[in-house]
């Protein structure tokens, strides 16, 4: 059976400040830092009455996004980890992460973070060629780039991961494997390479709706996913996910939990939790009848949050149950996406074999994992694997 504490790790944390809004981020985030004290604060109310309504949480993982949370003064951020340090149990070699752009990066400021009990920076890097840079609407360029991989390091950060896009309009592959190739020689531990979408909403879509840019296409596309696979693996970074690459031992084990379809409670504008069905009455959502878990958001207005907290509440906008049927959906999806694949009943295993004779999925025993090609396809996969148990 589920508790409201034992199977709940994780802890996310959302920072919503950027330097500049980047042209295809659909991030909970606005420019400039104006205002960071006062949601600093907010935030680490929020962290409290998380505790006050959860207990004292064990936790494995703690991560902090954004956002950039580089951005904001060293010692707000210290405040915030004190305060989860001071609110839940966190294990002693607990993967505490925090992601940071290059421009906010010096080695002062790791030094500061590394201090806090940080132990794992994600850096945003995206690309390593100019025009990509300005494309993407980065404020780094390339040097400065390299150069806070450096700094974090010599700050005494061991477990570092750079964040690279693909897929990027006018980035052909050779540029692609050289960008690839020269992160690799910068020596982080970890490296994660996401395709280029275009998300509502952003600068970028309205742009292409305009015709002004045309994406990649999706042969291309999947081609530079393959020259990641075989840069760095050739460089000795395991795939472990379908994005993701680490050196043996530093998979996020953060991401995991989320792969793993596993419980995180969040905190901060816009953020995402997961809580099985007795945490989640817990802090107050309400619980549907058959309801295994709870998936529940915050709002996207940084005021609306600050008002929120000042009154007393918990600043959740909204929650979708998840029953049974949906649960064991999602664990095959997002399953399917990792190296290790995922176990899947035995009334499944004829559908699978005949997916791996359509070169979608990969069966070893009872275990499966998608395939390059079906990765393009991963919805329907699913529901062709476990479509009549979901129902
Ligand atoms: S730095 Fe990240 S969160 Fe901020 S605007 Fe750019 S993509 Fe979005």
């Amino acid at each position: 059976m589920t508790t409201a504490r034992g199977d709940v790790g994780s802890l996310y944390l959302h920072i919503p400040f950027c330097e500049r809004k980047c042209e295809y981020c659909d991030f909970t985030s606005v420019a400039g830092a104006t205002g960071s004290d006062a949601y600093m604060e907010a935030l680490c109310t929020e962290v409290r009455r998380l505790g006050e309504r959860l207990g004292r949480l064990s936790l494995d993982t703690v991560f902090i996004g954004g956002g950039t949370p580089s951005l904001v003064d060293p010692e707000l951020l210290a405040g915030l980890v004190a305060t989860v340090r001071n609110t839940f149990s966190v294990a002693v070699d607990a993967e505490v992460t925090m992601e940071a752009n290059p421009s906010s990066v010096s080695t002062g400021r790791a030094r500061a973070w590394k201090a806090a009990g940080v132990n794992r920076i994600s850096l945003g890097v995206q690309s390593l060629e100019a025009d990509a840079l300005s494309f993407l609407g980065r404020v780094h360029d390339a040097d400065r780039a390299l150069a806070a991989v450096g700094e974090v390091r010599a700050a005494g950060f061991t477990s570092i991961n750079c964040d690279l896009i693909y897929a990027v309009p006018g980035l052909g592959d050779t540029r692609w494997r050289r960008t690839l190739e020269r992160v690799v020689a910068a020596g982080p531990t970890h490296i994660s390479c996401y395709e280029l979408t275009v998300e509502p909403g952003t600068p970028l879509h309205t742009q292409v709706r305009r015709g002004l840019v045309k994406p990649v296409e999706g042969v291309r596309s999947m081609r530079q996913h393959r020259i990641a696979v075989e840069v760095l693996e050739r460089a000795g970074y395991a795939q472990y996910e379908v994005s993701n690459f680490a050196l043996p031992g530093e998979e996020c084990r953060h991401n995991l939990v989320y792969w793993h379809n596993g419980y995180y409670a969040a905190a901060g504008v816009g953020a995402h939790g997961h809580l099985p069905a007795e945490a989640a009455a817990a802090i107050g959502l309400d619980v549907e009848a058959g309801a295994v878990s709870m998936r529940y958001w915050h709002g996207r207005g940084i005021a609306a949050y600050g008002r929120a907290v000042g009154a007393g509440l918990l600043p959740v906008a909204g929650s979708e149950p998840v029953g049974p049927g949906m649960r064991e959906q999602e664990r095959v999806m997002l399953g399917l996406r990792l190296r290790e694949g995922v176990r899947i009943g035995a009334s499944s295993l004829v559908e699978a074999r005949a997916l791996e004779g359509l070169g979608l999925l990969a069966v070893d025993g009872d275990r499966v994992r998608a395939t390059a090609r079906g990765e393009a396809v991963l919805n329907q996969v699913t529901l062709r694997l476990i479509g009549d148990q979901a129902a």
